[in-house]
């Protein structure tokens, strides 16, 4: 079969590798110059199949509440006269209740767990490099209230699968000595010794190249204008082109997987995908003293931060802002994280060497990606990863590649359209 997949992130590139390899003819559509150039850029690094708790859950609202306004707050909902905004948000609310955020920490565990190991085999046959480290995530609390709090969830994924330890504040300094600093702070952690990290762009960029010697064909500069469809079923992909011509694509399936831009190009169709951009940023410092920067990826539960080692750099990343598709800096919000990393890892680096980026997570209410068929014949989804993309990226593109190829995948997740355990897309009938 021919296939087009739109998006050359991580979602995507992981797609068009899967798809390559179960024999089909792939072409990817990307409008920057290469792969990984927006939110599989600067991310936190994380493979976190311990990090299923949805963002939506019985705490959450509250929480919101109290940080509304605040400009250093880990989340924050800045309220605007966006429809779509406060769509997501109300949907978010509903995703809130016991029973959903179960549901849903569900299919990110079980999503989790495939897809790492899908990563890890990736690796074992192609020698994959991206300054990847398998030392395993380490939550930390300094909070007793929040720490104690954490105890419950880690128990359920202990149940379902997911060897989330609760640690005391002794053994995290031994696993992490750079700890040290805090540890008089500590109120205990969370430990995932099979929890990897790793650089996305570098892995995006390498699978990319691995894809082009596959004969997956990646046409970068190419802009995908809009989706055509006719009695239900696609007819093409208009794009401007390399040259900046405007051009019809054709193929038997196509893949949408362009991350926050997904629901703009779906909606025309009938298609309505729940994805609103959820900003974060990111920090990145050289490591100037080995000694005292970490090499076990860590997840500070207080200020809501990611930490991962990528050889001579430390890579801190965090915050979720729901405020459009802004793309400025906010510099309030770049200096926190730094303070906070010197901080922990104090004279690790220097704070003017800090490299600053900020991406848009394609977050949908429940934190649950679009994976599957639409009811538009031939369209399918790889969209709305939100806060763990780089952690399902070889699941999700193992999943649609089967789900393409007419196999029902390994995985039990809650599959959009057929085949199996469905998630149905709401979608009228089209003209
Ligand atoms: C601060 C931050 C920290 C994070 N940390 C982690 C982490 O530690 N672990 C983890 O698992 N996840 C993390 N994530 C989430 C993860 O980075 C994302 O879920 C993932 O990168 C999404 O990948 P994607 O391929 O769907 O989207 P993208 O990487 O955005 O790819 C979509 C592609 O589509 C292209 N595109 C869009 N519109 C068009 C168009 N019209 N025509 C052509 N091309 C188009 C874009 O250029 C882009 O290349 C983090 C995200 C952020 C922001």
């Amino acid at each position: 079969m021919k296939v087009i997949v739109m998006g050359a992130g991580v979602i995507g590139v992981a797609s068009a590798w899967y798809l390559a390899k179960a024999g089909h003819e792939v072409v990817v559509l990307e409008r920057n110059a290469g792969a990984a150039r927006e939110t599989s850029f600067g991310n936190g690094g994380q493979i976190s199949v311990s990090h299923a708790e949805p963002w939506a859950n019985p705490s959450a609202p509250l929480k919101m509440l109290r940080w509304l306004g605040k400009e250093d707050a880990p989340l924050l909902f800045r309220l605007r006269a966006d429809p779509a905004q406060w769509s997501w948000g109300l949907k978010f609310l509903r995703e809130c209740t016991a029973a959903r955020s179960t549901h849903n920490m569900i299919q990110l565990l079980n999503l989790g767990t495939y897809s790492r190991a899908s990563l890890q085999s990736l690796r074992d046959e192609t020698g994959i490099q991206y300054d990847h480290l398998t030392r395993g995530i380490l939550h930390f609390y300094t909070s007793q209230k929040e720490f104690d709090a954490a105890i419950e969830p880690a128990r359920i994924m202990r149940e379902l699968g997911c060897e989330r330890q609760v640690i005391g504040a002794d053994e995290v300094v031994r696993i992490e000595p750079a700890l040290a600093s805090i540890a008089p702070r500590l109120a205990g952690a969370t430990y995932t010794s099979e929890d990897e990290s790793g650089d996305v762009h570098r892995f995006t960029t390498r699978l990319a190249a691995l894809c082009e010697a596959r004969g997956v064909r990646f046409r970068y500069g190419v802009r995908v204008q809009k989706l055509h469809a006719q009695g239900g079923r696609m007819r093409g992909v208009e794009v401007a082109d390399e040259t900046g011509g405007y051009e019809t694509l054709q193929a038997d399936a196509y893949v949408l997987a362009l991350g926050s831009f997904s629901p703009m190009l779906a909606r025309p169709l009938g298609v309505k995908l729940d994805i609103y951009p959820a900003k974060g940023y990111s920090a990145t410092l050289p490591v100037l003293d080995a000694s005292r920067a970490p090499t076990t990826s860590l997840t500070d539960d207080e200020y809501k931060l990611v930490f991962s080692r990528f050889g001579d750099r430390l890579r801190i990343a965090g915050t979720a802002e729901l405020n459009g598709y802004a793309m400025d800096l906010n510099p309030v919000r770049c200096e926190a994280i730094v303070r906070r990393t010197l901080e922990i890892f104090p004279g690790m680096s220097e704070p003017q060497l800090a490299r600053f980026w900020t991406g848009l997570r394609p977050a949908t209410p429940g934190n649950v990606p679009y994976i599957g068929a639409s009811a538009v014949e031939g369209l399918y989804l790889n969209t709305g990863h939100g806060t763990l993309g780089w952690t399902h990226g070889c699941g999700s593109g193992r999943a649609i590649a089967d789900i393409i190829s007419a196999r029902v995948p390994e995985v039990d997740f809650a599959f959009c359209g057929k085949p199996s355990r469905t998630r149905p897309v709401a979608m009228p009938a089209l003209s």
